[in-house]
């Protein structure tokens, strides 16, 4: 979608810090980290957001996108402190960006239940 922003970023129209990509979904800094690690991975093919997955396409998708964003974690040196995995869904999940993406959280004590 020419609108889109992650597909601006997934397309290099838009310019993104990358820091992994498999052949499905694209890892890369957020702009406004609420973390010492925030990264957003997105599928490379749009999706609104979760809900708009259900199908064998968008299942698949998710599954590359959440194997990608276990990888970064992985990569940024999360594994042994932990980290947490977020997808906002719509209005009051407070979704900003219509395309599915996975926030990585890391690098410091997260808080529950979440504002
Ligand atoms: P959400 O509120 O869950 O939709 O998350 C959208 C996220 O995208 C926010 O954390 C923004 O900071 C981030 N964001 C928006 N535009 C960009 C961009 N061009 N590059 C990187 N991150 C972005
Ligand atoms: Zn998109």
């Amino acid at each position: 979608m020419s609108d889109c922003i992650f597909c601006n970023v997934v397309a290099g129209t838009i310019p993104a810090k990358v820091v992994a990509r498999n052949a499905h979904a694209l890892a890369f800094h957020d702009l406004n980290p609420q973390a010492p690690v925030h990264l957003l991975v997105v599928p490379t093919v749009h999706f609104d957001n979760a809900a708009a997955t259900d199908s064998d396409a968008g299942q698949a998708s998710v599954g590359h996108t959440m194997r990608l964003a276990v990888q970064a974690a992985r990569e940024s040196g999360l594994v042994d402190s932990g980290y947490r995995l977020v997808l906002n869904t719509g209005t009051d999940g407070g979704q900003s960006v219509g395309h599915l993406h996975v926030h990585v959280l890391g690098g410091r004590r997260m808080t529950w239940p979440p504002g």
